[in-house]
């Protein structure tokens, strides 16, 4: 069995939705995950904006506009008198008279992950009553049946695992199988879900637990680039990757992959192929463990971050100061991902300001401290073992007329990161590019 994830865009319209449909049914038995349709999670999100902000017009007008369009596909997808348009009507007039509900009586952040569920369940929806109407024998299994997170919000693999093979044993024999990304059950059974782009990390996950014979995530690009396309000129696909490199580049920012989606795959060795739903035959980016090539493969950028340095001419021959400084950021739940010292002190990253105020105060007992913000980690992925000699060499070289305020190489085998503003970050990663790869 194959698990196929198919992102926004390639769900986004009509047309889209037939040509998907299409594309899984071609081959039996695969199971499909969808995200929402393109667009449809902000205006999700939209919609709670205007309910906390207690603007219930402005919610039920971009309700009544989300409505409308659903309307429209269901018009293009089903002829009038189909038995399938009446069951998709059924369920999207359902959900949109929950989510009115929800606007007229709001319970905080629970009405937001309720509501932004919405996304998934109707994309589904869609997409099941569709492949239906054309004959198959499609047959739904319902993420917030499975998909459970644990109170760090984090995937809890051995029930999803239990709870999806009995699912799956219900469900029975199909031509294709479909569930939804993004979203889950917290630890109250409550509605919740796995972030932005999660659609992803659920493929991963579903992927993991049935030990598919391969996971597929279908998006709007001939696989992962060497560069970011939404930056950068003249970018090439990356036909191969090590499951290393594709979770390093997904880390710090590839955005075609979410951040954490290759770890359950990496870990059950099931392995990942990029592909393009407006090219199906496209070749395409394979993720596994193949062994290193030498080469130096792609460049992401992580935006938002903040430095910190902290001095201390204690650190002199001080053991236990940097235990220290880690425990700040460990009791504030904020995780670091750089790291450099010197004997006189030592300079992180954190990509969440949530808690800078006390973190700050706190790691001022222990030394001097200067903070840089705006700031972004330039991410070079390949393989860097520290054998294969000149790559360092060459990503400074590339970046030389550039301010860089850290440099952090040999923590893995695949990644040298550089943190620079974010001013300089277009021209970095431009630079990268000319240098390394044209
Ligand atoms: P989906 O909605 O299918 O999940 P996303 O928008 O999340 O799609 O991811 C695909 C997008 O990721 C591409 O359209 C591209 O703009 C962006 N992207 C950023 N970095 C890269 C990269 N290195 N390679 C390919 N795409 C990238
Ligand atoms: N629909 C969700 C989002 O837009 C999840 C996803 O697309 O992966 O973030
Ligand atoms: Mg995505």
């Amino acid at each position: 069995m194959k698990v196929l994830k198919f992102g926004g865009t390639s769900v986004g319209t009509a047309q889209r939705i037939k040509n998907v449909a299409g594309l899984v049914t071609a081959e039996s038995g695969n199971l499909v995950v969808l995200s929402a349709m393109s667009g449809t999670t902000n205006q999700l999100l939209e919609i709670y904006d205007y309910v906390a902000k207690s603007n219930p017009t402005g919610a039920s007008e971009t309700l009544a506009r989300l409505g409308s369009k659903y309307a429209d596909v269901i018009n293009e997808l089903f002829p009038a008198d189909s038995q399938w348009r009446s069951a998709a009507v059924k369920e999207v007039d359902s959900a949109i008279a929950t989510i009115k509900a929800e606007i007229a009586s709001p319970s905080g952040e629970q009405t937001e992950k309720n509501i932004v569920s919405y996304g998934e369940l109707i994309s589904t929806s869609l997409m099941l009553n569709y492949i239906l109407s054309i004959g198959k024998n499609a047959r739904m299994v319902p993420a917030l049946d499975y998909m459970v997170i644990d109170e760090a919000g984090e995937p809890v693999a051995n029930e999803i695992a239990r709870r999806l093979a009995s699912l799956m044993e219900k469900v029975g024999e199909a031509d294709v199988y479909i569930t939804q990304g993004f979203i889950c059950r917290n630890t109250e059974g409550r509605i919740d879900n796995l972030k932005r782009g999660g659609s992803d990390y659920t493929a991963s996950l579903v992927g993991a637990a049935l030990g598919a014979d391969e996971i597929q995530i279908w998006t709007d690009i001939d696989g992962m680039h060497n560069n970011d396309p939404r930056f950068v000129e003249k970018t090439a696909p990356v036909r191969n990757l090590h499951f290393e490199e594709a979770a390093e580049l997904a880390y710090f920012g590839a955005k075609i992959l979410h951040p954490t989606c290759i770890l359950p795959a990496k870990l059950a060795n099931i392995p990942v192929r990029l592909l393009n739903t407006m090219e199906p035959t496209a070749e395409g980016t394979l993720i596994n463990n193949a062994t290193p090539d030498h080469t130096i493969k792609a460049v992401a950028a992580k935006d938002n971050i903040t430095a910190i340095k902290i001095k201390s001419s204690r650190m002199l021959l001080a053991y236990g100061f940097l235990s220290r400084v880690f425990e700040v950021f460990e009791r504030y739940h904020t995780s670091i991902d750089m790291v450099v010292t010197s004997e006189v002190g030592v300079s992180v990253t954190i990509d969440n300001e949530q808690h800078l105020p006390e973190i700050l105060a706190e790691l001022k007992k222990l030394g001097t401290i200067t903070v840089d913000s705006d700031m972004v980690i330039i991410c070079v992925v390949g393989d860097l073992e520290w054998n294969n000699r000149g790559f360092e060499a060459a990503v400074v070289n590339a970046l030389k007329d550039i301010p860089v305020r850290m440099i952090s190489y040999g923590g893995s085998n695949y990644n040298i990161s550089l943190l620079v503003r974010k001013s300089d970050k277009i021209k970095a990663l431009s630079l990268l590019s000319e240098f390394l790869f044209n």
